[in-house]
């Protein structure tokens, strides 16, 4: 094979990505296992049949509409009073952040972030020839004062905190949120992919929003919303760090059919919420039953569940492949973590979790 003149630093490396089996339970990569409604899907064929005949066209490069709609699901959301310009929609959240990094990151310039976490920041980082530094999480995974002060001590230019955490599930504190905005003079993301799952009454990074000029929420539309494979993430932000993306944005990145089926998703946000509900329930029986089989689990915002710990995790996670269902090896060494599925799917797992570590119920 001959070499490829690419950049010495993505030479033998691999693509992120799960491994996509086509098996009939999947519980890998933190999806909604409810599709969306029959009644959704039909307003979305008439949103793209109405559409069609100008997509000729190029898209509303602002997309306004669609940013009003995003501000007023946050205002309802999470009590708070956005407007249009304080929200920056891209194809998911990925291009969100990898936007933040070409806009705040570079050769000159560092970011934290806190271990076990997504492993896509080390990857924003990398394409944008930004540092990539991490400090670990305590023992239990949560981040505290003395993390955050660890954080501050590498003098960052961007600070990322994930609540909740993927693939902890763990939620921050907003006191330690706090902290943190009042002790650090760079840029502080707050990647909330997961905040519909959070308990209630837990509190989101965006009520800080109108105090924070630097201060970046960066929400999606592919958990909670059942929306992965529309590809639809925002960021929640001050007007001038929407602007400043605008000088790193490709011209006209979000299609008119993507601004269009979402702002439809957004239409039923209330019938998705639904189906949070009953995920966040799912969840905690769930994690108590995983519990009175002797695993460790670790409290969980989101909707799945990092559980363990297993002296050869590999083992277990091919041998529940093979009954069918599709769990991810991520996290620290030993822990697997499960997304949480339909009632009958979550039941599927447990059947045959319980077939490959040969415990019986009870015992
Ligand atoms: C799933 C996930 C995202 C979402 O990415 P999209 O590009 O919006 O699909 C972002 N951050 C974390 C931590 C995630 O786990």
């Amino acid at each position: 094979m001959t070499e490829l003149p690419i950049r010495k630093d993505l030479v033998g490396k691999s693509p992120y990505g799960a491994p996509q089996i086509a098996v009939p339970v999947r519980l890998n990569t933190n999806e909604n296992p409810f599709g969306p409604s029959p009644e959704l899907v039909a307003e979305l064929a008439k949103a793209v049949s109405e559409l069609g005949p100008n997509l000729n066209r190029y898209p509303d490069r602002d997309a306004t509409e669609l940013r009003a709609d995003l501000a007023n699901y946050l205002n309802t959301e999470s009590q708070v009073s956005l407007a249009a310009d304080n929200i920056w929609p891209a194809n998911g959240s990925n291009e969100v952040m990898q936007q933040l990094l070409q806009l705040f990151g570079g050769p000159d310039k560092s970011l934290v972030a806190f271990d076990p976490t997504y492993s896509m920041y080390e990857d924003y980082c990398r394409n944008t020839f930004t540092k990539y530094l991490s400090v670990a999480r305590n023992e239990d995974f949560t981040i505290d004062k003395s993390v955050l002060d660890s954080a501050l001590a590498l003098h960052p230019d961007i600070i990322v905190l994930t609540s909740p955490n993927n693939p902890t599930g763990t939620i921050i504190d907003m006191s330690d949120i706090d902290y943190l905005l009042a002790n650090f003079p760079g840029v502080v993301v707050v990647d909330e992919a997961y905040a519909e799952f959070r308990p209630a009454g837990t509190p989101s990074a965006v009520s800080r929003l109108a105090k924070n000029p630097r201060l970046v929420v960066v929400r999606t539309m592919s958990k909670a919303f059942s929306y992965a494979g529309a590809r639809v993430g925002y960021a929640a932000t001050s007007s001038e760090i929407v602007q400043a993306i605008q000088l790193v944005r490709l011209p006209y990145h979000l299609s008119t059919v993507t601004q269009a089926v979402a702002r439809v998703a957004l239409r039923f946000s209330d019938e998705l919420q639904g189906q949070v509900t009953l995920l966040r329930k799912e969840r905690d029986d769930l994690a108590s039953w995983l519990k009175e089989q002797g695993f460790e689990v670790a409290p969980s915002g989101a909707n799945f569940l990092l559980f363990g710990t297993f002296g050869d995790r590999n083992q277990v996670w091919e041998q529940l492949v093979e009954q069918g269902v599709l769990i991810r090896q991520t996290g620290p060494s030993g822990w697997l973590r499960v997304s949480i599925g339909t009632p009958e799917e979550n039941q599927a797992f447990k059947t045959a979790l319980l077939q490959v570590t040969n415990r019986t119920n009870g015992k």
